[in-house]
């Protein structure tokens, strides 16, 4: 039986490399030869959670049809968030949490997806019916995906199965879930070390909205000002990725973890639209954005009927 690899999208998040290594384990465990990669380097949180649990870090691919025939994709269906030669693949397995857009098989697949905290989440409940084991450390960097996604159970993509799964893998991964989680997410916000590139593109994602390129990144901050202070290398950085790709719009989403409140930079020919998305003026290219939190619950779907209405 020929080996699959299992990937997240690019510009990993925590989710996106914890789901790999969790649903690479559970393929092995259905005697399939497996590997979990990542389409990027992890991040500082990432790699904070897998040092705590002691794991290593996936290898990084640019492509996979070298090395295989059959992929298994989680944390993303989208292909214009996936490996640049998906084409040339054959899709077997699909876990995620996020919409369905743009993704279509020659040949039929499993495919789970659920509207819920995190794909660990998803794959937490896949172990359970199952009756497979989760091993300590992959507990650990389960849980650090769903308290990463949640921002520790509080963003609205949070579910009442989230809770009880976080309180679950938080036993067998043997750690305080509220202590952890807060040091896991101040390893995230700590941006001092990141230069403006890797802020702007850390963990941007494309979007095709209607028919308009529309790039969405979003940075976690522990207050604003430290970030705030360097709004315009940050800004330059995002205009020049507007014009380098023609984005309509770059919307960069810094959001305060501890406060729950975010801040927009936008970039980009289609910056009124933000102002219709979220009801606020657009000033110095700065805009406040109250209370949000989840790019993927309240940020895609606003700026979507907006594009969807013109
Ligand atoms: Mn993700
Ligand atoms: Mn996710």
């Amino acid at each position: 039986m020929s080996k699959y690899l299992v990937f997240g999208h690019q510009n990993p998040d925590t989710d996106a490399i914890g789901s790999a290594i969790a649903f690479s384990y559970y393929l092995e465990r259905k005697g399939h030869e497996s590997e979990a990669v990542a389409l990027g380097e992890p991040s500082a949180e990432t790699a904070f959670a897998l040092n705590h649990f002691s794991l290593d870090s996936p290898r990084v691919v640019e492509t996979v049809a070298n090395e295989v025939d059959r992929v298994a994709l989680v944390d993303h269906n989208e292909p214009q968030q996936s490996v640049a030669d998906l084409a040339e693949v054959t899709v077997d397995y699909v876990v995620d949490h996020h919409r369905i857009n743009g993704f279509n098989t020659a040949n039929p697949l499993f495919y789970r997806a659920e509207p819920i905290g995190s794909t660990c989440s998803v794959i937490y409940k896949m172990f359970a019916e199952q009756n497979i084991d989760i091993p300590q450390s992959i507990a650990g960097i389960m849980l650090s995906a769903l308290i990463s996604d949640t921002l520790l159970l509080k963003s609205p993509t949070t579910t009442a199965e989230d809770k009880d799964i976080a309180e679950a893998l938080a036993k067998i991964a043997n750690v305080d879930l509220q202590e952890y989680g807060l040091e896991m997410l101040k390893a995230s916000a700590d941006i001092s070390q990141q230069t403006d590139e890797e802020l702007v593109n850390a963990d941007a994602k494309s979007f095709s909205l209607n028919g308009h390129d529309v790039r969405i990144g979003q940075v976690n901050v522990i207050g604003f000002d430290e970030i705030l202070a360097r709004k315009e290398g940050l800004l330059s950085v995002m205009e020049e990725e507007v014009q380098n790709n023609e984005f309509n719009l770059f919307l960069l989403v810094i959001t305060d973890i501890l406060e729950n409140d975010s801040v927009g930079l936008v970039a980009g020919i289609n910056r009124p639209i933000v102002t219709t998305a979220f009801g606020n003026e657009v000033i110095d290219s700065q805009i406040a954005l109250p209370g949000i939190v989840s790019r993927k619950k309240q940020v895609v779907p606003p700026l979507t009927d907006v594009y969807d209405a013109l």
